[in-house]
This record gives C-alpha cells, sequence and structure tokens, in this order.
C-alpha cells in the first residue's frame, strides 16, 4: 500500500503552497489563521483533508482547506460538520488555547484534551 502522504509529498507541498497564497480562513472554526506562526503553535496553519484519506477522501484540491493545527487536531478523523461543533463548544467552554497575540500564558498543552 505505502503511504500515500509519503508518497505524494511533492503535491501536497504544492497545494499547501496555494492554499497559504490565498490566505483562506479556518475551515473547522472560520476565523483567520496567521500564516506566519510555525507548528506546532496551536494556531498556525495546516492543510485539512475535508474528508479524510482514511475514509476514502483524497489528496485533490477541492478537499484540501485551510485550518488551524489546533482545529485540525481536534477534527481529527471526524467529519467537518462534527469538528465545526466540537471547536464551538470547546471555545465556549474557555477549552480553546488562548493565541499569543491576545495574551500571555502561552501554550498549555496539558489542558487541550
Ligand atoms: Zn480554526
Amino acid at each position: 500500500m505505502g503511504n500515500p502522504r509519503r508518497a505524494n509529498g511533492w503535491r501536497r507541498d504544492r497545494q499547501r503552497a496555494r492554499i497559504r497564497a490565498q490566505g483562506q480562513a479556518c475551515c473547522i472554526c472560520g476565523m483567520p489563521i496567521d500564516y506566519t506562526l510555525k507548528a506546532p503553535d496551536p494556531w498556525s496553519f495546516v492543510v485539512d483533508e475535508t474528508v479524510p484519506l482514511k475514509h476514502g477522501g483524497t489528496m485533490t484540491y477541492d478537499n484540501q482547506r485551510a485550518a488551524h493545527w489546533w482545529c485540525n487536531r481536534i477534527k481529527s478523523t471526524h467529519s467537518l460538520k462534527w469538528a465545526q461543533a466540537k471547536v464551538r463548544e470547546l471555545k465556549a467552554q474557555g477549552k480553546a488555547p488562548t493565541r499569543e497575540s491576545e495574551a500571555e500564558p502561552p501554550v498549555r498543552c496539558s489542558d487541550w484534551f
């Protein structure tokens, strides 16, 4: 079988650059993404497969959207709809990580889940 992510690394990089160039907002929480942040900053940019590869999603452009690192972690292999509801719920409960630009304690990894 091989690893489709690794096999398509070059393509993934190109699509990542294309999505980044568009400056899309996060497809999960709808908030803008600071494209200067780097993982593992919770609000950094990652490419999200709308339909996870695990569930038959493809690595094509129409299945890929910009998302925050943290939102993407919440989504994992769940559906986009589930993730949108879950992220909203966590934010409402104050369980989302704080954006560094907004406040001190930077990142509290242990509080995320
Ligand atoms: Zn987000």
